[in-house]
């Protein structure tokens, strides 16, 4: 039988439409670029945008060649690859007078770098034109080839952040094309290549996991010495994509993050409105403390 959990309290948030993001939305437009704050319609966009001056820029276009089933981003053969997307991305964060830029990027497995070289040209004319200010990187796994992380390491960011989504056994039907271990080698592999740059990884639930496979995943995390964890709520961008399991109570996310933080991470986050760049400003910091 079908059956649907009803939304909680707790994330029955309002969004703030008093505030104005016309000026902010019109400079995506007119630069074409893309945020994930917009187009996941994040509810933090308010206190990420005006308050903490951080967001999430989605590079390489807005077509994605993988179609994950918790994902919202359009599914297609991307046609171009935009090599004047770094400097636009640049001037955005400066007009936008971000403390600290996220950079993600849709799967581009048309091509064969999987997009590694525009990425790390965006690191670097950020980093040049935004000296101040702190960059997070969010590849995908970029098929699978070291060299194209090894590009990306290359222009040094601040954060290497590597979401493993969900945990072991529900990745083949959650993750289209990405596998687990392959996920967990990315970010093992980076932290070699570059061992003072912090990495992260961000993990959903709701999705049908068990309380014992949650921590299982934090200690394979932690296994491949990655430093910081969010930990936040699944939810179902359309009816299409695959239906919420089980809504944790925020109790049960302060849990899991007291867990986490007994397995040695230097940070983590959880909660119903945690998402993978929530925050980020905070974790650069308290990873380079460390
Ligand atoms: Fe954007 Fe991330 Fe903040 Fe959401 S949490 S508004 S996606 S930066
Ligand atoms: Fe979404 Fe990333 Fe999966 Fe593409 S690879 S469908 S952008 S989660």
């Amino acid at each position: 039988k079908e059956e649907h959990l009803r939304k909680p309290e707790w994330l029955k948030i309002k969004l703030n439409t008093n505030e104005n993001y016309t000026g902010l939305k019109k400079l995506m437009r007119e630069n074409n670029l893309h945020t994930v704050c917009e187009e996941a319609k994040c509810p933090n966009i308010h206190e990420c945008w005006a308050v903490r001056r951080t967001a999430t820029f989605m590079i390489l276009g807005s077509v994605c060649t993988r179609a994950c089933r918790f994902c919202a981003v359009k599914t297609g053969l991307p046609t171009e690859l935009d090599w004047d997307e770094p400097s636009r991305v640049a001037e955005s964060v400066r007009l936008m007078n971000l403390k600290h830029a996220v950079i993600t990027a849709v799967a581009r497995d048309d091509l064969k770098d999987g997009g590694a070289a525009v990425f790390a040209e965006t690191v670097r004319s950020v980093r040049e034109k935004n000296p101040f200010t702190t960059i997070e990187v969010l590849p995908s796994d970029m098929g699978g080839e070291f060299e194209n992380i090894k590009t990306l390491m290359d222009a040094r960011p601040d954060i290497l952040n590597h979401n493993i989504e969900t945990v072991r056994s529900l990745t083949p039907r959650v993750r289209a094309r990405a596998k687990y271990e392959r996920s967990l080698e990315l970010l093992r592999r980076s932290k070699e290549l570059q061992p003072d740059i912090p990495t992260k990884s961000s993990l959903m639930v709701g999705l049908g996991e068990t309380k014992e496979e949650i921590i299982e995943t934090m200690d394979d995390l932690r296994e491949n010495q990655v430093d910081i964890m969010t930990i936040g709520q699944y939810l179902q961008p359309s009816k299409k994509h695959l239906k919420v399991q089980k809504y944790y109570h925020p109790d049960e996310f302060a849990e899991l993050r007291e867990i986490a933080m007994t397995k040695g991470f230097s940070h983590c986050e959880a909660g119903p409105l945690v998402r993978s760049s929530y925050h980020a400003d905070e974790q650069v910091n308290e990873a380079s403390k460390k």
